[in-house]
């Protein structure tokens, strides 16, 4: 289910269940049941459905609630305070700070959308006043940073023929700091699949670079695997946060989002289409609030 299908399913079931003349138990497993149906169409782990609905019963008494009580407020609020729950990784990421350089490597497979996020990352950060510059540590993908960098008005290094990406990426940052960029952000390979060779290189490029922050970019369509992924990348390097990408058009993309939560990673960012301001912070509280409720 689509993100804003999600949304308006889990709002309609609400409303309904708002609607309702008397709220009893019935009018309120109603509406669980059909949040539950929409999060499991988005690939949200059945585990995690489960024990949201179990929580909001638990909190949600009616049989103790005396008429007063406004139990439509109480039911939505606790179905809000779970939906966080379930995106809300509970630990804050590293966060740069403009005028001091810091080095944010990018790691993720190919195709997951990590060049495009680079820039999109950079971009929000210029509009925001500060002084990105990219650095392409990756085979094949020089022009297409170029492009984008040229594009987007950002300084960028790389190189057509050395072959030894760990030194561009060295050679990078080295430039970029001497230039005072606060923000300098590598791009690096990525392989189809987790093979060694992809782990073996970004061991090399984090140990060439130091990065301040390594942030994993993944594509929203494998939903509940993201869990998974992220694991086998945080086995390998530091990853200190999370970027999901393609939230605009897939069905799984909330279920993404709750296996990277319960991988205790923070989610930073979303990106929601292909041009470079299609990207947004991710806040469990404004997100559940603004696309979920
Ligand atoms: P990389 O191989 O991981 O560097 O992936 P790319 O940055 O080349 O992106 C792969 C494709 O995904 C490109 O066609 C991008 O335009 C597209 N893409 C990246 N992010 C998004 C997004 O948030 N939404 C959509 N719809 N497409 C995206």
């Amino acid at each position: 289910m689509v993100l804003a299908q999600l949304g308006g399913s889990i709002s309609l079931a609400v409303e309904q269940m708002s609607n309702a003349t008397i709220i009893d138990d019935n009018v309120m497993n109603q509406c669980l049941n059909e949040i539950s149906r929409a999060l499991l169409q988005s690939d949200v782990n059945f585990k995690l459905v489960r024990d949201m609905e179990t929580n909001i019963k638990k909190i949600v008494n009616l049989h103790d609630l005396s008429g007063g009580h406004n139990k439509r407020r109480i039911i939505q609020k606790a179905i809000f305070t779970e939906l966080c729950r379930i995106l809300d990784p509970g630990k804050p990421s590293f966060t740069p700070k403009k005028g001091q350089a810091s080095v944010i490597m990018f790691v993720g497979l190919q195709g997951s959308g990590k060049t495009t996020t680079c820039a999109k990352y950079a971009y929000y950060h210029q509009m925001k006043g500060w002084k990105p510059a990219l650095v392409s540590s990756r085979a094949g993908a020089f022009d297409q940073l170029k492009q984008i960098a040229t594009k987007a008005k950002i300084p960028f290094y790389g190189s057509y023929t050395e072959s030894d990406l760990v030194r561009v990426a060295f050679e990078g940052v080295k430039r970029f700091k001497k230039e005072n960029c606060d923000l300098i952000i590598v791009d690096t390979g990525g392989h189809h699949n987790q093979e060694a060779s992809l782990f073996e290189e970004m061991h090399q490029v984090a140990e060439a670079t130091k990065p301040d922050l390594v942030i994993f970019v993944m594509d929203s369509s494998i939903g509940q695997a993201a869990f998974d992924q992220v694991q086998a990348f945080k086995q390998s390097v530091s990853v200190g946060a999370v970027i999901i990408t393609k939230m605009d058009g897939h069905a799984k993309g909330v279920g993404a989002l709750s296996a990277v939560a319960a991988t205790k990673s923070p989610v930073i960012f979303i990106g929601i289409g292909e041009d470079k301001d299609e990207f947004e912070v991710f806040d469990v509280k404004p997100f559940v609030g603004r696309r979920l409720l």
